[in-house]
């Protein structure tokens, strides 16, 4: 299998790598602090990157200028906590129950399977994903994941 023990700090630190070059071409900013323990899950790092990249282009794409992207990662002890969060325009409600669907996009060139993909990674590790949103103020998602059992 290919689920090891990996800390959501590095992924987190890997798509913000990944990602920051096309958010400064876009005039955006992408901030995180990270949580001084580390956070592992038991994950598929590959996938985990792909899930948080999908949301943080998400975001990237919603937002027209003055765009800041918001990493959060916590703990409660028994799960982790992951937010990712912009200041874009929102969804409106009535397309809240749409946007995990499969080819369901408002983008021209857009696949709609970004989200899609989204909660079957979050599945695959046991996870929940909620979504937030309010019209010109911006969206929130926030992801859950079960700790890993034994770590230091
Ligand atoms: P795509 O990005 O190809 O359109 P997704 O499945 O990633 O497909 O997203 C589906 C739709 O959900 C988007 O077309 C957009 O309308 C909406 N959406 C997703 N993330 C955001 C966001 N952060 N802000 C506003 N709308 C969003
Ligand atoms: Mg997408």
């Amino acid at each position: 299998t290919l689920f090891h023990i990996r800390s959501l700090q590095e992924c987190l630190t890997r798509v913000i790598s990944l990602t920051e070059s096309e958010a400064t071409r876009l005039g955006h900013i992408i901030r995180y602090q990270a949580p001084e323990m580390a956070i592992y899950i038991l994950m598929d790092q590959d996938k985990m990157i792909q899930l948080i990249l999908n949301l943080v282009k998400n975001a990237y794409e919603a937002i027209e200028d003055n765009g800041v992207i918001q990493l959060h990662l916590a703990s409660n002890g028994s799960s982790a906590i992951m937010v990712i969060e912009d200041n874009g325009p929102g969804i409106p409600s009535e397309m809240m129950e749409k946007i995990f669907h499969p080819f369901y996009t408002t983008k021209e060139s857009g696949t709609g399977l970004g989200l899609s993909i989204c909660h079957k990674i979050v599945q695959e590790h046991e996870g929940t994903i909620e979504v937030e949103s309010q019209l010109g103020i911006g969206t929130r998602f926030i992801l859950t994941f079960p700790i890993a059992a034994d770590q230091e």
